[in-house]
């Protein structure tokens, strides 16, 4: 049909990308049905999109170029309606004179092609763009561009309302009005789901929306990785911090104190997912926090949580006690709750009641009782669990521990027949310990009711697609203590070099790294004569504790992680 139809083919053969009877299959199928010889070795799934548009690339002598490091100029967007541009998968990405460039993903669409040239009076060149990468350009560039045409929209509304503003500053009220009505113009109740929706997609777990000296900057973070994703005017500060705070019930007339309040939104996938939202004022004008807390998200299973057999098999042990504290540590965003719910997981049985108090509650379980602390109303987590053991529940999680009375009730609660599981924000085992003798509690208090305590890191796990490996200098070999750690390992680690899956990042989700202090004879012998962390430690390694440096090692020399994020996140033993 096309010229290239036999080049195409035998690119296929020659490449080994397709048996000869499967082609000689699907030809019999395209005489059938008729239809782009293409489509149907998609369709079958004898070829992935990728292999197509290289095929289709050299067949038809086009360039097949990365949408990924395109920045789309909005006024090319224009040209092409945003509908057309979704449904036949193309970018307008360069013009010159009366010449258009056209990223597209399928070039033999010659319908469209002169539909384009109609629409613009341009002649149209066309250039190869893979579909994923497609379909990511399509939705940045078209929710910027949306943000663009609200700046224009912005300076009409405040011209056509100056008279307006006028008469309410004379009047002295609060210009509240004039704010609900920038929040909801159509384009900022669009500009705002974009970028929580965006969000959501990306897996972030915090979206920062920050004025600064000349421009609106919005960021997330992915991975417990802060990454800037736009730019836009400053003029849409306003509008878009009155918009948040009108889903959230803030009082939109409030601009010097703090504000915190809540919001939910339904996906596409129909996933609730919930924000938490923060006002701060800065001298730039207020900042936008939102957390967000997708409670969908799947309790873990304590089995594949990457603990090491060895160290999984003690903590399995301590979740059978019918009593203690079992304590999860580390900084804001470790995993601490990811651990505390599999510890949960595992110690749940219908016999058990269940209770947990939490600021806010991060998943919801069925058969769980969650109590929300909530101190503007007075339930604070003394409270909460001094009415929760009147009821005398078997199993008690307390989100965090942040003060001595909840530390009081906590260990008390350990003492008299309760299992408590909790976490510090601490960076040890024997650092916890230290922290629980600063909040008051006795040592003979801490050897009787603590268990374990597990303390742990992410580190980002390196990008699988793009990782490459390589032979660690002796070096490092003695650095890392290798070869007492891994007698039989080739001394051949991974590192990262970056792809369109990561961002070109070279890393993609993250990894926990561990290390659980089981309070042994020895162990508990030395708390009770305040010995310093380093001999708690030492005697902890010599009763078989693999360190969180060690962990990350092993993890390292798995492939899952690079020595880098070995290095940045934990402490040489
Ligand atoms: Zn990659």
């Amino acid at each position: 049909m096309f010229p290239t139809q036999e080049t195409f083919k035998e690119i296929l053969l020659r490449d080994h990308l397709i048996s000869p009877e499967d082609l000689e299959r699907a030809m019999e199928e395209q005489d059938r049905s008729g239809g782009e010889l293409s489509r149907i070795l998609l369709k079958s799934k004898l070829i992935t999109e990728d292999q197509l548009s290289l095929v289709l690339s050299e067949a038809l002598q086009l360039p097949l170029i990365n949408l990924n490091f395109f920045k789309i100029d909005p006024s090319l967007l224009k040209l092409v309606p945003k509908e057309t541009a979704e449904k036949c998968l193309l970018i307008p990405i360069s013009k010159l004179n009366d010449q258009l460039t056209v990223a597209m993903v399928d070039p033999l669409d010659i319908l469209t092609i002169d539909n384009i040239k109609a629409m613009t009076s341009m002649s149209v060149s066309v250039v190869l763009a893979r579909p994923k990468e497609m379909r990511a350009a399509l939705e940045r560039s078209y929710a910027a561009s949306a943000s663009s045409d609200l700046q224009e929209i912005f300076q009409d509304m405040k011209e056509s309302r100056e008279a307006e503003k006028l008469e309410l500053v004379r009047e002295k009220v609060p210009s509240k009005r004039v704010m609900e009505d920038f929040s909801q113009e159509a384009p900022i109740v669009t500009l705002t789901n974009t970028i929580i929706h965006q969000a959501v997609a990306a897996k972030a777990s915090d979206v920062f929306i920050e004025p600064m000296e000349n421009c609106l900057r919005i960021r997330y973070r992915v991975d417990g990785y802060i990454r800037e994703i736009d730019r836009m005017s400053k003029n849409l500060h306003f509008p878009l911090i009155s918009r948040v705070k009108v889903i959230s019930s803030l009082d939109i007339a409030e601009h010097r104190l703090p504000q915190d309040g809540r919001f939910r939104i339904t996906t596409p996938q129909n996933k609730e997912v919930d924000f938490r939202v923060n006002v701060l004022p800065t001298a730039m004008g207020e900042k936008i926090v939102l957390r967000v807390l997708d409670k969908n998200q799947e309790m873990a299973d304590i089995d594949k949580l990457g603990f090491e057999p060895e160290a999984l098999a003690r903590l399995k042990d301590c979740c059978l006690r019918p009593h203690g504290l079992i304590l999860a540590c580390g900084p804001t965003g470790s995993g601490k709750t990811t651990t505390l719910y599999a510890v949960l997981k595992h110690i749940d049985s219908p016999g058990k009641n269940i209770v947990t108090v939490e600021d806010p509650v991060e998943f919801q379980i069925k058969g769980f009782s969650q109590v929300n602390i909530r101190t503007e109303f007075g339930l604070s987590f003394p409270a909460a669990l001094r009415s929760i053991l009147r009821q005398d529940p078997d199993v008690i999680l307390i989100g965090e521990v942040r003060d001595s009375e909840t530390m009081d009730i906590a260990v008390k609660a350990a003492l008299t027949g309760h299992l408590v599981v909790s976490s510090l924000h601490t960076t040890t085992g024997p650092g916890s310990i230290t922290r629980m003798l600063n909040m008051g509690v006795e040592p003979f208090l801490i050897t009787s009711s603590v268990i374990a305590i597990v303390a742990q890191r992410l580190v980002r796990r390196v990008c699988q697609n793009c990782r490459e490996m390589y032979t660690v200098s002796g070096e490092m070999v003695k650095e890392f203590r290798i070869q007492e750690l891994l007698p039989n390992h080739d001394g051949r680690f991974w590192r990262p070099r970056g792809c369109d899956q990561c961002l070109n990042t070279g890393y993609r989700g993250r990894v926990a790294v561990s290390e659980t202090l089981v309070l042994t004879h020895k162990v508990r012998e030395l708390i009770l004569i305040s010995a310093s962390e380093a001999e708690i430690k030492a005697a902890a390694r010599a009763g078989g504790m693999t360190t969180m440096r060690e962990d990350a090692v092993i993890k390292a020399s798995r492939g899952l992680t690079t020595l880098e994020e070995v290095t940045r996140l934990t402490a040489p033993d």
